[in-house]
């Protein structure tokens, strides 16, 4: 893509290099929570992180945010480093924040010796109640003031399980009258006795969010840790833990979250679609999942460009879908290769065409490259499936396509005119009778015959059926997630359309997942990943923006 000036992250490390910090060193993380599937939201964290450590000779570690051990699961940790891999981008260390429990439980230990953290009996309600609110300070409670004696040997116990959950908290003695509400007292750790993905029994208490993210940070000397604007609040908590534990000095900068319309971007609504069956899974063609828009046919490439058009902001907005829909119509006119199905079909029979007789037309696979990309051969043959829609019984002035008298180019083939039509007995047209002209064929065409209107076709003899299965958006409202009641109230009931049988040109029978087609002046399709020989499945990728011109 082309030039353009440098995001405010960019300047940021740019900054940083020139000032000489960390001689000159750039390390960033993608640290997602394997609690659900990544969605395209989580592909902007992603450009952006390791896109960042590229420009700048830097590195990017993935790190599993696994501290949460009851929503935490294996196949997600599979998933999302498929999808990371998928989308490009190589990282330099896989790496657990649970890994880190050992390290984690001795600097909470640290920050107790220094007279820095205290275990706290209240319930949570009292915890809330305590804390005053943005224009009243809160209020110590009668913990506040254990010694580290006794601060040191709760703590222990907590880990060695003698306290059920909710009993105790660990929480940092910090400031109950910071105009920041992070900063009263916030909590560091909490009990859990759950079995977690990666470290089974061993731990019955886990660290909370602010006292693991930011010293993971530190730990793998992380030089920018970039993260969403709700955190923003975050960061002087983020700063004070690193003071204090006086350890590497990472940083925070937060950007812009990616919104999306049409769509709802979070992994717990998300898993409601799952759970509830509104969806056929996390890749289910319509989700906005990273697997599902694979699915759909969406290219990694087309994805990259798509975070890079949206760009890097430090204020929240809501990207229309249909930029992303126009960054992979503008891959594949690129790469899709071009095919012929009919999706609504009737018969055409050519009358002076020998019956039985198959010819083998040509077809470059796409015009837009050089040489067509190569070709395919299409057999043809006196008995064609046409669209429906490209014939009229009584068609108006300027409609470029069959009536009886007119004529269209095949594609790849002859120029035919149409002169009758039959009809069953309530009245639908059955079949359509032409004519072709013999010395019209595409490319060694010497019949001096214009037309203007060129349409599709598949041979009927040698048609293969396949199913096809048309998407739209997911949702009827641009912000789902911002209407009244529950955003599962505004589903498109329209967002699939399956056409159990339409008919395809032999060489799709071998398409190959993960390939785009176009399907000529239909729109852009993928083989779906459960598609068999025996039951050939296409997803519509996407519509083609202006239709082909017929
Ligand atoms: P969700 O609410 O969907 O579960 P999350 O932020 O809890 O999202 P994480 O797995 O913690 O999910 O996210 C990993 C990284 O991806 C974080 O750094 C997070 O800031 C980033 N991220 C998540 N959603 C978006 C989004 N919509 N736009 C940009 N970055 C995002
Ligand atoms: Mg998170
Ligand atoms: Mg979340």
């Amino acid at each position: 893509s082309e030039e353009r000036s440098l995001n405010f992250l960019e300047e940021i490390v740019e900054e940083d290099i020139s000032a000489g910090k960390h001689g000159g060193r750039v390390l960033t993380r993608f640290p997602p929570e394997p609690n659900g599937y990544l969605h395209i939201g989580h592909a902007k964290s992603i450009c952006l992180n390791f896109g960042l450590a590229k420009k700048y000779n830097g590195k990017t570690n993935l790190r599993f945010d696994d501290t949460n051990p009851v929503t935490e699961d294996t196949e997600y940790v599979e998933s999302i480093k498929n999808d990371v891999r998928w989308l490009g981008f190589e990282w330099a260390n896989e790496l657990y924040a649970s890994d880190y429990f050992d390290h984690l439980y001795d600097f909470a230990v640290a920050m107790i010796k220094k007279g820095l953290a205290y275990v706290d009996d209240s319930t949570a309600e009292e915890i809330a109640a305590q804390k005053g609110t943005p224009t009243e300070p809160g209020t110590p409670n009668q913990y506040r003031s254990r010694t580290v004696e006794e601060n040191l040997q709760l703590f222990a116990e907590m880990k060695d399980g003698k306290y059920p959950d909710g009993a105790k908290v660990l929480r940092a003695k910090l400031d109950l009258a910071a105009p920041n509400m992070h900063l009263r007292d916030p909590l560091m750790y909490r009990i859990k006795h759950a079995h977690h993905h990666r470290t089974g029994d061993k731990w019955c208490i886990y660290p909370m969010y602010d006292f693991a993210h930011g010293q993971s940070d530190a730990i793998e000397n992380i030089t920018h840790s970039i993260c969403t604007l709700e955190f923003i609040p975050h960061r002087d908590l983020y700063n004070w833990f690193i003071e204090q534990l006086n350890v590497f000095p990472s940083r925070q900068y937060e950007f812009a979250r990616l919104n999306m319309t049409y769509t709802v971007m979070s992994k717990r609504k998300l898993m409601q679609l799952v759970n509830d069956n509104y969806v056929d899974g996390w890749d289910d063609p319509r989700m906005s999942t990273i697997s599902g828009l694979r699915r759909r046919g969406y290219t990694a490439a087309s994805i990259r460009e798509f975070c890079e058009r949206i760009g890097v902001a430090k204020r929240e907005n809501m990207i229309d879908f249909s930029l992303l829909e126009f960054c992979i119509r503008e891959d594949l006119n690129k790469t899709a290769w071009r095919r012929m199905a009919v999706l609504d079909p009737i018969k055409l029979v050519i009358t002076n065409y020998p019956e039985g007789q198959t010819e083998v037309m040509h077809g470059e696979n796409n015009p837009e490259v050089e040489g067509g990309d190569g070709g395919r051969d299409i057999p043809f043959s006196n008995e064609l499936w046409i669209e429906r829609e490209d014939f009229m019984e009584e068609p108006p002035k300027k409609f470029f396509r069959l009536g009886v008298g007119l004529s269209v180019r095949l594609k790849n083939a002859y120029i035919v005119t149409c002169e009758s039509y039959k009809k069953d007995a309530e009245g639908n047209v059955t079949e359509i009778h032409c004519t072709y002209l013999p010395n019209s064929k595409s490319g060694h065409d010497t019949s001096g015959v214009n037309v203007k209107g060129t349409i599709h076709w598949v041979s009927v003899p040698h048609a293969k059926t396949a199913e096809v299965r048309l998407y739209d958006r997911l949702f009827k409202v641009e912000d789902p997630s911002n209407e009244e009641g529950d955003f599962k109230d505004y589903i498109n009931p329209e967002s699939l359309t399956i056409i159990p049988n339409a008919y395809i040109e032999p060489d799709l029978a071998t398409a190959k997942e993960g390939k785009g087609y176009q399907f000529i002046r239909k729109g852009y399709f993928t083989v779906d990943k459960l598609s068999t020989p025996d039951k050939l499945v296409f997803n519509r990728t996407v519509t083609l923006k202006d239709g082909w011109k017929a």
